[in-house]
C-alpha cells in the first residue's frame, strides 16, 4: 500500500490561512470531516490508502510559551484537544486517518513536548528541526543563514538532528536534510558527519520519512535526496511515505517519483503506525489491508 503521514490541514502563517480560509469555510471549518475527507479523496486517486494529519505544534496555544519568535507566537491559537477529538471523529465516520503532530525538535523544551504528546492519542509523532535556537533552518524571514556560514548551519543541524534521534521522543524524523530548501548544500568537508548522524539515527530506533516535499520546492530532489536515503537504508533505518501537504491537492502528490527513489535506495517496505506501534507494510497500490 501507499501512505501519506504528513500533512497540514491549512497553510503556515496568519496571512495565507485568511487567503485560503473560504475552502474550509465552506464545508465546515478546517477540523470538519468534510474537509479532512477531502484530503482522504486527494490521496485515494493517487493510490494513497492512509493518510496522518500531522499539525504543527506551534499551531497550538499550549506549545505558544515555547518558543520566543514572533511568527511563532503569532500561530499559536487553537486548541490541541479539539483538534485531536475532530481526527477521532473523521476516524469514527470510518475515515483512513491517523492522529499525528508535526514536534518541533526545541531542545530546553524536552519535559514540555514530553508532557504534551503524553496527553493525547497520538498515532504518530513527527520530529522536525526547524529551529536552531532562535533563527529557523527553513523559515526566510529568520534565516540561520544569513548570520552564519552554511557549513556551521548544517554542523548545528546534524548535531540537533541526532540529539533529536536520540531523544527518543519521536516516531519519524522529518525532512531529514532540510537545510537544503534554500539552496545550500551540505558542504564536502562534513560528509563524515553526516555518515555519524545516519549511524545515531540507526541505533536510536527512529524512522525518516522520505517526503516529496523537496521536489515542488527548490531543491528538486526528494528529502532525503537518494544518496542519502540509501545511506539510511543500508544502516537499516525504517522509512514513511509523505507529502508534507498544505492543502488538499498536494497529498500524495509526485508519489510516482518518490517511490522510485525509495525502491531505489533499497526500501521494499514502508512504516505503518498505529497507535504508536510500527508495522512494516509492503509498498505498493491499493487499499489498506
Ligand atoms: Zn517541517
Ligand atoms: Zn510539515
Amino acid at each position: 500500500m501507499l501512505t501519506d503521514y504528513h500533512m497540514h490541514l491549512t497553510p503556515d502563517g496568519v496571512d495565507e490561512r485568511a487567503r485560503a480560509a473560504h475552502a474550509w469555510d465552506e464545508v465546515g471549518g478546517w477540523l470538519s470531516t468534510a474537509w479532512i475527507s477531502r484530503y482522504v479523496e486527494r490521496g485515494r486517486a493517487r493510490g494513497v490508502g492512509e493518510i496522518a494529519i500531522t499539525e504543527h505544534v506551534h499551531r497550538f496555544a499550549e506549545a505558544r510559551s515555547w518558543h520566543p519568535n514572533p511568527w511563532w507566537q503569532a500561530e499559536a491559537t487553537e486548541d490541541v484537544d479539539a483538534y485531536a477529538a475532530a481526527i477521532g471523529e473523521a476516524k469514527a465516520a470510518g475515515l483512513p486517518v491517523l492522529l499525528g503532530i508535526e514536534m518541533d525538535w526545541l531542545p530546553e523544551r524536552v519535559s514540555d513536548i514530553r508532557r504534551f504528546i503524553e496527553r493525547r492519542p497520538f498515532d504518530l509523532v513527527l520530529g522536525s528541526v526547524h529551529w536552531l535556537a532562535d533563527l529557523a533552518v527553513d523559515h526566510p524571514d529568520y534565516p540561520a543563514w544569513e548570520t552564519r556560514p552554511a557549513a556551521d548551519v548544517w554542523r548545528s543541524y546534524l548535531a540537533e538532528l541526532a540529539n533529536a534521534a536520540r531523544s527518543g521522543l519521536f516516531d519519524v524524523l522529518a525532512h531529514p536534510d532540510l537545510p537544503k530548501v534554500f539552496g545550500h548544500e551540505l558542504p564536502n568537508e562534513l560528509e563524515s558527519l553526516l555518515d555519524e548522524t545516519v549511524d545515531v539515527i540507526a541505533d536510536s530506533g527512529v524512522a525518516i520519512e522520505c517526503s516529496s516535499a523537496g521536489l515542488r520546492k527548490r531543491p528538486r530532489t526528494t528529502y532525503p535526496d537518494p544518496d542519502l536515503l540509501a545511506r539510511f537504508r543500508a544502516a537499516g533505518v525504517p522509512v514513511t511515505l509523505a507529502s508534507d501537504a498544505h492543502s488538499p491537492e498536494d497529498v500524495g502528490r509526485d508519489y510516482p517519483t518518490t517511490v522510485a527513489v525509495l525502491r531505489g535506495a533499497g526500501y521494499e517496505t514502508l512504516t505503518r503506525y498505529e497507535a504508536r506501534e510500527p508495522v512494516q507494510v509492503e509498498i505498493g497500490v491499493g487499499a489498506p489491508a
